[in-house]
This record gives structure tokens, sequence and C-alpha cells, in this order.
């Protein structure tokens, strides 16, 4: 499937694709909202006016056919119409996204992101984290300071979960106690590897030395 547009600030989609979504040109604006004139790839070449918005974080990616088609065969066969799973993507979107949302100040207003590949995309999440393994279990973050991730997600039992919320790794650093977290931050580093480190058992100077790594890659590839 084509991928969620990305755009800079004041950049124009027009000419872009997003899901389905061949973007035209900029049909009104509603507000501070635009409107692009959109047309669907699909074979029915559905035109509709979609706003910059939908189309930036995934909410429109076609005209519908795309939901007519996951729900219709991959969906079904697989029981997944209404899944939970599909609502769990739906408000982990809402948490990070959606700045009208009543905690959102604890997720997406705190920088807690939806990785790129998650994105209005549920078939990618469901690809990656599988079926909920019963509905005792929720999805929850390995990190809480990280956002969702394949590597930072998992499914945890409610007790995991609530436990996980208590469990911050302290470390003990020039006289000074922090968040492993706190630290990596502190010194520029990326909390993957600094956390691998850790893991490794490095200490003092050790865990906190630069790093010579892209910092980036840690986070499409965590080391495991
Ligand atoms: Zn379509």
């Amino acid at each position: 499937m084509e991928p969620v547009v990305t755009a800079n600030r004041g950049e124009t989609l027009s000419g872009k694709r997003s899901g389905r979504w061949l973007i035209g040109p900029q049909a009104r604006t509603e507000g501070y909202l635009i409107y692009y004139r959109c047309t669907c790839t699909c074979e029915n070449a559905t035109v509709k006016e979609v706003n910059r918005n939908a189309l930036l974080n995934g909410s429109s990616q076609s005209c519908g056919c795309l939901r007519a088609e996951l729900s219709g065969s991959r969906l079904t066969t697989h029981g997944m119409y209404s899944a939970p799973e599909r609502r769990v993507h739906a408000s982990m979107m809402t948490r990070c996204t959606n700045p009208k949302y009543h905690e959102y100040h604890l997720y997406g207003g705190r920088g807690i992101t939806v990785c790129p590949e998650w994105l209005g995309n549920f078939a990618k999440f469901y690809e990656d984290m599988g079926p909920r393994p019963s509905p005792e279990h929720q999805l929850d973050r390995r990190d809480n300071s990280l956002g969702y991730s394949k590597s930072n997600c998992y499914w945890a039992t409610k007790n995991e979960n609530a436990r996980n919320k208590r469990t911050t790794i302290m470390v003990e650093y020039k006289g000074e106690s922090k968040s492993l977290a706190e630290w990596a931050e502190l010194h520029g580093l990326d909390y993957h590897a600094v956390f691998y480190r850790y893991q490794k058992g490095d200490t003092g100077d050790r865990l906190f030395r630069p790093s010579q790594a892209n910092p980036a890659a840690y986070k499409l590839y965590p080391p495991s």
C-alpha cells in the first residue's frame, strides 16, 4: 500500500500521493483547513475534497474502497472486521494525534508519537503486533518516554502494564540519580542505544560515552 503523505509546514500536497489518493489542486479552505481535490486510484476513480490534516495523519487514505476491501476479504477471513486490534489502533491514533482528546496532553501533547509505519495504517500495525492474545491484554509501551512503534510496543496484561508504569530504570551517575531516559536525553544519546549498553552491564562514563553509530539507526533497528 502507498504510504501516508509527508510534507513540510506550508508545503503544498498537490501532486503527491497518500494511501490511494492522488492529491490534486487545492479546492477550498475552511478556516485554517485546506481541502485538496483528490482522486482515488481505485477502479471507481472517485473524486472527493479531502482536508490536509486527514491526508497527513492518514485518517483518509481512499474513497472508502480500502476499508471495504479490508473488511471484505482479509479482515473477515481472519474475523477481524470488528476486531479489538482495530479499536486499539484507532485509540492509539486518537491519543497521539487528536488535540481535542481529553488525555492528549499525556500523549501527543508531550511528544508521544505513532511511528510513521503505523500512522493511519491498521494493516501494518496488525502485521507488526499480531492478534491481541486475550481480552485481558492491552497495548503497552516498554519505555513510556518513547512513542508507539514495533520495537517499543507489546501486548501486556493489565497487571504487567500497571507494573511497567511504575518501573523506571533509575541510574546514578556523578552523584545524581535520574531515569535512564532522562540521562540519555541529557547526553544527547538515543535511548535505545543507552538501554542496550545498560543491559550489557555498562556503567558510568562508559554507559554515556558518545555514540558513533547513527542514533537514528537505533530507532529503526533497535538492538535486540
Ligand atoms: Zn477508491
